[in-house]
């Protein structure tokens, strides 16, 4: 059995054919997927399929992409939402400076209300992060001084200091389908060395689709080719990695009883 960590389930590409993407997922032994929440208007279709679906879960979040259109969802507002019962995580937010499709000080902003949020309600924080190490890590830790929270950083592409200094926070860390790219060695060499109690699987799909799907729209059942891709550079059994895997979600995402 395997965990999607982190899917956009009701994004074009998956919507107009979801309930074969979930029957596609659960063929292939994914028993559990966090449906991510990106802006606003799409969280009630979200959290919809999340109470429709017993194997789905929603989060409330904000995208760094989308922070400039959101000024008005603060800390109260994700909070509200977040006592849902099938809403588990805070996310996805943090900052994106590759795209930089929102302006930074709003990334930040956001990415400061959404950790507020997590340490109201004891839920983990997924974390959004490209071209913006070093700010992320500044506000992670800063934030950290307020009082703890916990959180993963998801599709994990950064360095492996990164890395280090986010488990250092107690941080879990996601691998994509992004591992199985023969481009990707710097992250094949730090996936190959996390220890396994913090690691997590995700897809991001419709984005990313690993080997040997490359080129399709992405779908949570092709988490189970990079958990296999994973294990085999890991030296483990597929078995083993989706054990600890599932482990280590069910301990992060405390409310998914
Ligand atoms: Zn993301
Ligand atoms: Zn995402």
């Amino acid at each position: 059995m395997l965990i999607d960590s982190h899917c956009h389930l009701n994004y074009k590409g998956l919507i107009e054919d979801q309930a074969n993407v979930l029957d596609r997922a659960r063929a292939r032994g994914i028993d559990l997927m966090l449906n991510i929440a990106t802006r606003e208007s799409e969280w009630d279709s979200v959290l919809d399929t999340a109470v429709r679906e017993a194997d789905v879960w929603a989060t409330v979040g904000i995208h760094p992409h989308e922070a400039d259109e959101h000024p008005h969802v603060d800390t109260a507002k994700l909070v509200q939402r977040a006592a849902h019962p099938r809403v588990v995580g805070i996310g996805e937010t943090g900052l994106d400076y590759y795209y930089d499709h929102s302006d930074r000080e709003r990334q930040q902003k956001s990415f400061r209300s959404h950790i507020a949020a997590c340490r109201e309600t004891g839920l983990p924080l997924i974390v959004h992060t490209r071209e913006a190490e070093e700010d992320t890590l500044a506000i992670m830790r800063d934030e950290m001084e307020k009082g703890p929270y916990s959180g993963v950083i998801h599709c994990f592409t950064a360095s492996g200091a990164f890395a280090d200094a986010a488990m250092d926070l107690g941080f879990y860390i996601s691998i994509s389908g992004i591992v199985t790219f023969k481009s990707a060695k710097d992250l094949q060499e730090t996936a190959a060395r996390l220890p396994i109690d913090r690691l997590l699987v995700e897809t991001d799909s419709p984005f990313l689709a690993p080997v040997p799907h490359r080129g399709k729209s992405c779908e949570p059942a092709f988490v189970a080719d990079t958990a296999q891709f994973l294990a085999n550079l890991r030296g483990e059994s597929v078995e083993a990695l989706a054990a600890a895997t599932s482990a280590n979600f069910r301990t992060l995402f405390a409310k998914v009883a």
